[in-house]
Parts: structure tokens; C-alpha cells; sequence
């Protein structure tokens, strides 16, 4: 991000790889609000970076949720500034299978991850639109491209449409020096899939790809810092691979 003193509002930043894409960017230099449905968590997490000498903040907030986002977004204003930097992480992985996925459970996931990125970046938008400068990055999946590994098909559609949402959006802001991308990243060794997955499973999954190992969630955070970054201001619109090989289109 070089160097750049800015704020990152990171939604689902409380763990896995939105925690560290937060940890990366702070140590760039950004002051990191870290926005989970886990407050606690949440809190935890920027007292984390804080103790690596990082200026965050954690908050409460549902993505999914209009109210909950505008409020949390106007107490980073006031503790520390406008966010230029929005990393849509909130997501949740289900793995039923199609015939078994319940209404409720199909509009939880899809919402988690369309809705929480629509309601965040439209929150979000303003601000950067007015400041001439923003980065949003949202995440979608391997998934998105093809088809999910562990997850059912509501995670393999919410991922999808998150590829559509982020074109559609960068192409509205790119006027405005705001650039939008999807980061599409293949297997990551996160609490997320441990949850869903045996540790045998993911060795055999691991071995199946060409890069020969899971990737790590500071894998996605280099990725995702460059694409934050000034030098990034010609990509827009984007869903970058990033996956050990496991997809190549
Ligand atoms: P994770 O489960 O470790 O972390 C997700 C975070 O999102 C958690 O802290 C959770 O509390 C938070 N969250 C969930 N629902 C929320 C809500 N309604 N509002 C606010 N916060 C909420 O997941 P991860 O593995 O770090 O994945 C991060 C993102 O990357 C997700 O969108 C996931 O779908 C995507 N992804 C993950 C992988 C992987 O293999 N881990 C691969 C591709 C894409």
C-alpha cells in the first residue's frame, strides 16, 4: 500500500484471511477498522494489531444489516477518518447439498456475502467517490469461476454473483479514481474450512494441487495489498486468481 496513511474498514477482519489481509495493510501503514458480527472477536483482533503497532479499531456490526453498517461506519469516521480502503471479507460457507438447502439457510449465505458487499460498498462509496480515491475489494471464490469445492450451490451462486456486483460497480466509480475487484481465492488454510473439512481431506486436497500445499490467508493479504495500492489504479473490474493452480482460465 506504500506507505500510504489511510483507513481500511475490513468486514468479517475478526479472523482468517480478512484478519490478515488487516494485519498487512496496517503494516503498510493504514489505520485498520475491523468490522465482524463477532464483537468480541472483533475487538480482539484490533488489539492485536494494535499491540504490532497498528492503529485499529474492532466493531459490531451484521454486514447484512443497513443500520448496523451506517452506524459502525460512522463511528470509524470519528475515531479514525473515512474509510479509502473497503475489504469486503464477511462471508459464510455451508456445506449442504442442493436438495437439502432450506430457504432460510439459502438466504443466509447469499446474503452474507451479496448483500453484506452491496450494503458496505454503498455505505462506503460515497466518501471515496468524494475524496477522488477508494479501493473496494471484494471477496469472491474459486467457487465463482467454477464450482465449490466444500461448499453447496447457494455459496457457489453467492460467489458468483459477487463477480457481477463488483463489475457492475467498478464500472460506475472508475470515473471517480475508485477501483473495484474480486479476489478469487482457491482453497486457504483458514479456521473456515477446518470447520468444514478433516484435516485428512484438506492433505488430500492440498497434494491434488499443482503448487502442492493449501495457501495461506498472507498469500490473499499480498495480493489484496497491491490491488489497494496506488500502483493498482488501472485494474478495475477484475476477479484475480489466486489458487496454487488449482483453476487456470
Ligand atoms: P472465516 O470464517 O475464517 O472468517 C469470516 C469472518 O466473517 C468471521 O470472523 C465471521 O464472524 C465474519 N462474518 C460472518 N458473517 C458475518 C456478518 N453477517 N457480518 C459481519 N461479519 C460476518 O472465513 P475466511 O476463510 O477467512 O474467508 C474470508 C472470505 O474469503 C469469505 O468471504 C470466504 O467466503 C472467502 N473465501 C475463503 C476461502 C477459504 O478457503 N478459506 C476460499 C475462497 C473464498
Amino acid at each position: 500500500m506504500s506507505g500510504m496513511s489511510r483507513v481500511a474498514l475490513v468486514t468479517g477482519g475478526a479472523r482468517g484471511i480478512g484478519y490478515q489481509c488487516a494485519r498487512r495493510l496496517g503494516a503498510e501503514g493504514a489505520a485498520i477498522a475491523i468490522l465482524d458480527v463477532n464483537q468480541p472477536q472483533a475487538e480482539e483482533a484490533a488489539e492485536s494489531l494494535a499491540r504490532e503497532g497498528i492503529r485499529a479499531r474492532g466493531y459490531g456490526a451484521d454486514v447484512t444489516s443497513e443500520e448496523h453498517v451506517v452506524e459502525a461506519v460512522a463511528r470509524v469516521d470519528s475515531e479514525l477518518g473515512q474509510p479509502a480502503i473497503l475489504l469486503n471479507a464477511a462471508g459464510i460457507l455451508r456445506r449442504t447439498r442442493f436438495l437439502e438447502i432450506t430457504v432460510a439457510e439459502w438466504d443466509a449465505v447469499i446474503d452474507v456475502s451479496l448483500k453484506g458487499t452491496f450494503v458496505c460498498s454503498k455505505v462506503c462509496l460515497p466518501a471515496m467517490i468524494e475524496a477522488g480515491w477508494g479501493r473496494i475489494v471484494n471477496f469472491s471464490s474459486t467457487a465463482g469461476k467454477s464450482v465449490s469445492t466444500l461448499g453447496g450451490a447457494h455459496y457457489t451462486a453467492a460467489k458468483a454473483a459477487v463477480l457481477g456486483l463488483t463489475r457492475a460497480i467498478a464500472k460506475e466509480v472508475a470515473h471517480a479514481g475508485v477501483c473495484v475487484n474480486a479476489v478469487c481465492p482457491g482453497m486457504i488454510d483458514t479456521e473456515m474450512v477446518h470447520e468444514f473439512c478433516s484435516d485428512a481431506d484438506l492433505e488430500r486436497y492440498a497434494r491434488s494441487f499443482p503448487v502442492g500445499r493449501l495457501g495461506q490467508p498472507s498469500d490473499v493479504a499480498a495480493l489484496v495489498n497491491f490491488v489497494c495500492s496506488h500502483e493498482a489504479g488501472y485494474i478495475t473490474g477484475a476477479a484475480l486468481d489466486i489458487n496454487g493452480g488449482d483453476l487456470m482460465i
